[in-house]
């Protein structure tokens, strides 16, 4: 565990906030803005670089859906900074637990803050296998979640690329949004269990190496195989490898599970008192509604954990008071 930094006198003139929010996608501001409606003195430090920001469009998010998550991001900021909250944008580099009186942070600018509690909501980055041409259609024709883009793309050519054992599975859900589907695959891969199930669903199967995405016209038109081979395609569906933005977690000691994921008790709670998460950080199948509900829960147990502490200290506070009543 890391020591909070010393810096003579400076640590006393800092504002202590109830709460530190550390990343301001849905999951955050939704905290934000129950905490500072909650009348808490609220920070959220926000890099600025959401998950879905590639994507053209947000989807499944009842009341919004087709929203720019740009759009659903200005118009949440607005409503927590109406009720007195503070957005900063930057990273918090560091975080320091401080016991009872909570936590300092280390911000990339320099600065530092303290809060009685902090909520971790940085969510995950999506590492994409290496393949030429890619990365450059990802959110456009290379899709990841078929609840966020499969209606878009229904009943067209689609195709999964094979990323791991959970792709045929992966195939079998994609295949609910159209009956052309093929998944690629390196030969001799599948078991005969996985080959007849993809069969009987008529998802073809392509195996060999794929060499890259060929897009024309600006969009991804085809598959061009290592062996020659170019089947035509209009999107592709790619398992990611998912990977926490949890640093700040793992630096405090935080329990992680044998997959490396922060262990989370009710609404967020982690192993370390005071510091909960919400969202994408430690729930890789949060959608930005199951984000923005995460957050909500996080804010009203961190809330009510405020309450007790207050309550504490107000006792504390009335008994020293009668002590010193009963000694005059
Ligand atoms: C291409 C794409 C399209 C998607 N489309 C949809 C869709 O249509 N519908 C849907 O429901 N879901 C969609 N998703 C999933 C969606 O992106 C997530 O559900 C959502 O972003 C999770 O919200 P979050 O608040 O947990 O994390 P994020 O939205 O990723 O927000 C995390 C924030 O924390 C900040 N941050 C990270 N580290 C730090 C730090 N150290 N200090 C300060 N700030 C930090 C980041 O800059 C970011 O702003 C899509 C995902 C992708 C990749």
């Amino acid at each position: 565990m890391i020591a909070p930094p010393s810096g003579r006198g400076h640590s006393a003139r800092m504002h202590t906030y109830d709460v530190l929010v550390i990343g301001g996608g849905a999951a955050g501001l939704s905290a934000a803005l129950v905490l500072s409606r909650a009348r808490r003195t609220v920070l959220v430090v926000d890099g600025g670089a959401p998950r879905n920001a590639p994507a053209a469009h947000m989807h499944g998010f009842l009341s919004r859906d087709g929203m720019p998550p740009a759009e659903l991001l200005a118009a949440g900021r607005a409503e927590v900074t109406g009720y007195g909250a503070t957005i900063t944008a930057g990273t918090v580099s560091q975080l320091f637990p401080c016991g009872p009186a909570g936590f300092q942070a280390l911000l990339d600018n320099g600065h530092r803050v303290k809060a009685r509690k902090v909520l971790v909501t940085t969510g995950l980055r999506d590492e994409l296998p290496e393949v030429p041409g890619l990365a450059e259609r990802w959110a456009k024709d290379v899709l990841h979640c078929p609840y966020c883009h499969g209606w878009e793309v229904r009943d067209q050519q689609l195709a999964v690329l094979w990323n791991g054992p959970e792709s045929v599975r992966y195939a079998q859900i994609v295949r609910q949004w159209t009956r052309d589907l093929v998944l690629f695959v390196p030969e001799s891969t599948l078991t005969a269990a996985e080959r007849s199930q993809l069969v009987v669903r008529a998802i073809g199967i392509i195996e060999g190496c794929v060499e890259r995405v060929v897009v024309e016209g600006g969009k991804l038109t085809a598959i061009a195989m290592a062996d020659g081979r170019t089947v035509p395609r209009q999107a592709l569906f790619v398992p990611p490898r998912f990977v926490p933005n949890h640093a700040l977690l793992a630096d405090v000691g935080c329990d992680l599970d044998e997959h490396g994921w922060v262990v989370t008790g009710p609404n967020g709670a982690t192993s370390l008192p005071g510091l909960w998460v919400a969202g994408n950080v430690a729930n890789p199948r949060a959608q930005v509604i199951t984000a923005a509900g995460e957050g909500s829960a996080a804010a009203i147990a961190i809330n009510t954990d405020l309450v007790e502490d207050d309550v504490s200290t107000a006792v504390l506070h009335f008994d020293s008071e009668d002590v010193r009543a009963g000694s005059a």
